[in-house]
Formats: structure tokens, sequence, C-alpha cells
């Protein structure tokens, strides 16, 4: 009788802060269920799949595997690293093998002298890579420091008898990707069903035709799209609904679909009905994450509105920059504002929102060039605009040492949101590696951009100050120039909203690293019993938390401040007189709108009852706030109150997130909520006895109607 291999596999995730929601291991299951159809003996195949560390590190101790892979991305290669060097300290004979993208194979002799603790590192197409390690293990011919040079599929690795790197041939790809079993079809990932933490994925192609220099995806092997066939994935979506269905327990309700272009094929339409029917006969997916398609016409509107509301964010058409050189410099193309211009009233007339994204410190990309960009995507009325800061991940051509030289391009290090914990004694902190300074960026110039992205996440993103800052767009005041403005009268100001601000800058300038051993060091150390790491939060989040709790009414004066000088120098004293009573009233009502978790954890909420000049929840309904105002005067009295509804979803995520700190539960609720559960239902007051009627019909946030 042959011996069984013993293989442990992992897709690892920190839930030492935070209990998630994290993802299926897909991966994995990719993994295995190809080893299981191609491997000549299967039933000698023991392959374990895990998602958290302690468990994998308890099965290890317990009994130690003959191979451990571990999928490497930027949030757990840190903790997959302490991992192998605990494993090979302890336990010699175990094979280490790393996956994923995340490879840097500019300098691959270094990679592996710095791991001296990894064997193999499988290259591209998981798969093959997989099949070959356990051919080659089972043969016995799986000796890296052979004397021949060996070469080994999809496979890398350091022979130190030969002081050399050998990678195998790393270029074939399945186009027939059924090849490959559904590891949720036949069950592999069944287990992970019963874990309310964690979200399924759906992968429906592989591949992106586009070049992005700054993402894995756009390296020239992947730019092929190969497909699952359709039946394929709709026979998923189908198991996985009748699965949740079935099962007593509590599920998040989610869904990843994992596409560059959702929306590119035609065929992405009968993916969108399946998922409609589903979420209509079975309860699930009740919230679809999708990429869409670049180039946004009215397919991809047509799906988006199948789908619209299973959507987090309405219809994405990512735009990263809107600066041609630097478009260039990126190797992205977009869909023109002209285009989009024309498919934004079809999208309006679908109901739909529409979200984008901007990344700071993009190669070419100026200070001015960078605040044009935001003030354009606000003219265009995008309903969600997400800055990011730009990251050099493992694997893209950004992260080439030529490119990095064209264009002068310096980064630091910084922690990860909840990327860090303590397993079993295993300390492990995550780190990302972000662009500061470029040959047309400073790094004082990048630096003063972090608080015009978070106030334009606190007042327009989440919804916070949405009226507002529509009421300033029709006054034709851009809500960048009303930023830039607040920020001048902050560095002056001695006021708890001015402090809030130097706290914020102070922070923002700490946060750095010059390098990932450095931050390693620094906040792995135990302070007062904990974890150093512990202390950090996301900026953003963090003070727009503290903003929400305890200083909305400072907040409301320092508004109505600013815009008193915006306006009385562009339109004079008289104009601002008679615009005074209405900012007043609409920043009182954006006040208002907003829930304190911190009541609802103590089961404090309150209804309440609110007079305001404008009808602003119809303003927002009826034209999402681009109309003429005066047409919503004349008075109206808004009750604020919270359906059962909201209330279970709220107390369902406080639940998965299980946080003591409420402020931490509160920034983690702005990730994973849909934007209205951070607001009151709000219904028309017309008396105690009606208002039982109204609920089903109550107008909330600016971001229900998507
Ligand atoms: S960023 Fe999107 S479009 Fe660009 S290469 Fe990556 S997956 Fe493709």
């Amino acid at each position: 009788m042959s011996k069984k291999i013993k293989i442990y596999l992992g897709s690892l995730s920190h839930n030492y802060a935070c209990n998630g929601p994290f993802t299926h291991p897909l991966n994995l299951g990719y993994l295995t269920s190809y080893a299981k159809k191609f491997y000549k003996s299967p039933k000698d195949l023991d392959i374990k799949l895990f998602v958290y560390p302690n468990d994998i590190i308890d099965e290890i101790k317990k009994n130690p595997p003959d191979i451990l892979g571990l999928a490497s991305y930027t949030w757990n290669d840190n903790l997959n690293k302490e991992i192998l060097k605990f494993v090979k300290k302890n336990y010699p004979n175990v094979v280490t093998v790393f996956g994923g993208p995340n490879f840097n194979n500019y300098n691959l002799e270094k990679y592996f002298l710095e791991r001296p603790y990894l064997d193999f590192y499988i290259v591209n197409q998981g798969e093959t890579g997989f099949l070959e390690l356990i051919n080659k293990y089972s043969e016995g011919k799986l000796d890296r420091n052979h004397q021949d040079t060996q070469q080994m599929e999809n496979l890398a690795f350091y022979n130190k008898k030969l002081k050399r790197v050998f990678i195998g041939n790393i270029a074939k790809r399945y186009k027939d990707l059924d090849i490959i079993p559904s590891p949720i079809l036949d069950g592999t990932l069944d287990k992970f069903f019963d874990d309310k933490n964690l979200i399924p994925i759906i992968e429906t192609m592989r591949g992106c035709p586009f070049t992005c220099t700054y993402c894995a995806w756009g390296d020239d092997w992947l730019r092929a799209s190969n497909r699952f066939s359709l039946e394929r994935v709709l026979s998923e979506i189908d198991y996985i609904a009748k699965k949740y269905a079935a099962s007593k327990k509590k599920f998040n309700g989610y869904l990843y679909l994992a596409d560059s272009n959702f929306g590119m094929h035609r065929r992405d339409s009968e993916i969108a009905k399946k998922m409609r029917e589903a979420n209509n006969n079975y309860g699930w997916p009740r919230s679809v994450w999708a990429t869409w398609a670049k180039n946004s016409n009215e397919k991809v509107i047509e799906i988006a509105s199948i789908i619209k509301p299973m959507l987090q964010a309405g219809v994405t058409i990512a735009y990263e920059s809107l600066d041609d050189t630097t478009l260039k410099n990126v190797r992205r193309a977009n869909i023109s504002l002209e285009k989009f211009n024309k498919v934004r009233e079809y999208i309006k007339s679908k109901g739909l929102k529409t979200h984008t994204d901007v990344i700071l410190g993009l190669p070419g990309e100026t200070k001015d060039s960078y605040l044009n960009g935001l003030r354009k995507v606000c003219d265009q009325k995008f309903d969600q605009v997400v800055t990011f800061n730009c990251r050099l991940l493992g694997g893209t051509e950004m992260n080439s040492p030529a490119y990095i030289k064209k264009h002068g391009i310096k980064t630091k290090y910084r922690m990860l949101t909840q990327g860090y914990g303590i397993y079993r004694g295993i300390k492990a902190v995550e780190n990302e590696e972000v662009i500061l300074k470029t040959n047309t960026m400073s790094t004082e110039e990048i630096m003063s951009m972090r608080p015009v992205n978070w106030f334009f996440y606190l007042f327009w993103n989440n919804g916070y100050y949405v009226e507002f800052m529509k009421l300033m767009q029709l006054f034709k005041i851009n809500p960048i120039d009303f930023i830039i403005e607040l920020m001048k009268n902050l560095d002056n100001s001695k006021d708890s909203i001015g402090k809030l601000y130097k706290d914020f800058l102070n922070e923002s300038e700490e946060e750095w690293y010059d390098s990932p051993e450095k931050l390693f060091q620094e906040n792995s150390k135990i302070e007062n019993g904990k974890l150093k790491a512990e202390n950090f939060s996301k900026l953003n989040a963090k003070y727009t938390s503290k903003v929400i709790f305890e200083h909305k009414f400072e907040m409301a004066k320092k508004l109505l401040d600013v815009s008193q000088i915006v306006l009385i120098k562009k339109f004079g004293e008289d104009y601002w007189l008679k615009k005074a009573e209405q900012i007043k009233d609409v920043i009182n009502y954006c006040s208002q709108k907003s829930i304190n978790i911190g009541e609802f954890k103590i089961k404090n909420i309150k209804s309440k009852k609110h007079k305001f000049i404008f009808d602003y929840p119809k303003w927002l309904k009826n034209g999402n706030g681009e109309t003429d105002i005066q047409k919503f005067n004349g008075g109206i009295n808004l009750n604020f109150y919270l359906s059962k509804e909201k209330q279970n979803r709220i107390s369902d995520m406080m639940e998965i997130h299980n946080y003591q700190d409420i402020k931490e539960v509160h920034m983690k609720l702005i990730e994973v909520l849909h934007t209205e559960d951070l607001f009151y239902d709000i219904g028309y007051d017309i008396g105690e006895e009606k208002q039982e009627k109204l609920k089903d019909k109550a107008i909330t946030s600016w971001s229900l109607e998507s």
C-alpha cells in the first residue's frame, strides 16, 4: 500500500483583530480538485484546506504535513513568512511552498536568498505547478539541490549547490478552463459554507485585455481572457444558493464575482439573471461585489440593472486618473468623459448609481492634475468617488526596477488595516508599499492630498454631508474647492475641528516606515500586554468616526463658517445673507440623519422628529439632488426612526465584528454596510397613528435608490 501524501494548503486571513468577512479559499479548491482529477492515484492525496492561522498551526503541530503550501498576497505575506520560519525550524522535512501573484521575478535570486525557509514558488497557473510538485514528490524527484539542472513546470526554486534559481516553463495557460473541476460543485469547499464569516467567490473567467502597469493582471501573460463555461457558472450560483437555503445557519449574503471585466461578454446577462433568480428564490446573494467592464456601455448598464438591488455601489466606471500623460504612463485606456456623459443619463434612468476610483501618486500625475481630476468626477456627479494611494504590488510592471527608475518612484511602508495578529505565539504584521514620490509629484504634495481624500470620504462617499455638498454644487461651488477652503481655514483654527485636523495630519505623517523590517520590528512589540500593531487604524475611517461620534455639531458650525467665506468670496455679502438659512438647514439635516452606533449598542436609539425648510429626501429621490431645490421648498416635518430590518442588519454586522470598542465597530461598519445603514430611516411625519404605514415607503439616505 502506498503512503498517503499529507498536504496542508492555506489561504490565510488575519482574524486576530476582526472576524471577517473573508473569502472562501476558491484558489485552494482549484488546486485540490485539479490534483485529484489528474494525479495518478487520487486516493493517496490527503489534502486539508485552511483559512485561519490558528487552525493551520494547530494541525501542523499535531500532525506535521509532507507539503505545506500557502497562497501569498499583500494581505498575508508576512504571516505566511512567519509561519514558514516556524515550520522550517521545528519540522525541517516539511516541503514549503508559496503561490500567488505576489512574486518578484525581477530578482529571483535575492527573493529566495531572503527567504531561506521557502523551498518552492508556484508561478502563474497554480494548478499545473501544484500537480507537478506532487508528482515529483511522489517520484522522489523533488530535490531542489540536485547536481543536474532540472526544470519543473510552473515552479521556481533556488539550488544551493549550483547557486542559482531554476524556473520551469511558466507560459502555459488553459484555454478551456473547464478542464479544472469546480471545487464548488464537487463539494471540496462545502465545509466553508458553515462559516458565516466567509464569502463565497465565483470565478467566471481568467485574464484581462487591459495592460495597467500597477496591476498583476496587466501582465502580458494574462492578456487573453479565458472563460469558464456558462453552464458551470450558473450551476455554481444555483449550488451555493440552495446550500445556504437548506442550511439552518446564518449566512452573510455576499457574493464576490471574480471577473476582471464583468459585463464585457454577452453571456454576462445570463449570469446576472441567474443571480437575480437565486436572490428571489433563495434569499442569496443579497450583495454582489463585481468589477465592471472598463468601457461601460448600454450592455453593462442593462446587466447592472438586472442585479440592481444587490449592488453595493451601482455601476463602477473606474477612471483611476483623468490625466492623459498619466494614463499613457500606466498604459490604461478609459472611457472618455464625453462618452460617459452619454451613458450617464441612461444609467440614471435605470435608477443606478455611479462609482469611480481615482488613484493618488501615479507616475505623470501632478498635484494640479490630481485635483482637477477630482473636480471633473464631481462635475460628472459620480455618486461615489473612492480615492487610493498608489501601491507597488508584487508581479506588476510598476514594480520593475526599470519602471521605478524611469518615473523616479520612491516608496515607504505602512500598516495594513487589521493585518496583524499573534497566532499560537507567532507574531505577524502586514504592510503596504505606497508611492510617496514620483518625477511629477513631491512627497509634500502627495501628503498634502491626504486630507482632501479624507474630507471627500466623509462628506461625499459615505453620504454624511452629501446633501450639503450637493447644495453647494447648485451654488456653483465644486466640492473639491470647498474642501480646499475648509483646509485653509483649519490650518489656522484652534477649535476642536482644527485640533482634529492637526491630529489627522500628524498621524498621516507618522504612519510611514522605510522598510517592512522596521515596520515589523516596531509594531510587533508588546506594550501594555497588547501587540503594538493594535493601535493602528485606517485614518479616513478613524477620523470619520471621531467626527460622527464626538464632533458632529462642531463640524456643523465649521461647515457653516466656511460656506460663508466661500460664498461671500464668490458672490458677495448679499448672496450669503440670502442663502445662510438654507445652508444652516441642510447642515442640520445632515447632522440629524446619521446614527450613533454607540447609542445603538446600548439600545438607546430613539425616534425623533425635525422640521426643515426643504424636502431633502424628495430632492434626492427626484433628480439626485441635481435639480432646483426651490421646487422642494415649503417646510417639511420628518420622522427619523430605525426599521426592524435595518436594526437586524446592523446587529448582525456588529455580532460578526465582535469588537469591544464601539468606534472600531463603526469603522468596520463604514466599510461593510450598505451606506444607508449608517443613517436613520426617514418618513414624513403626519401623525403617530399613520407612521406605521409609511415605514414601507420611507425615504432613507441618498444611496437607498441604488
Ligand atoms: S486594473 Fe483592471 S483593467 Fe487594468 S489590468 Fe488590472 S484587471 Fe485589467
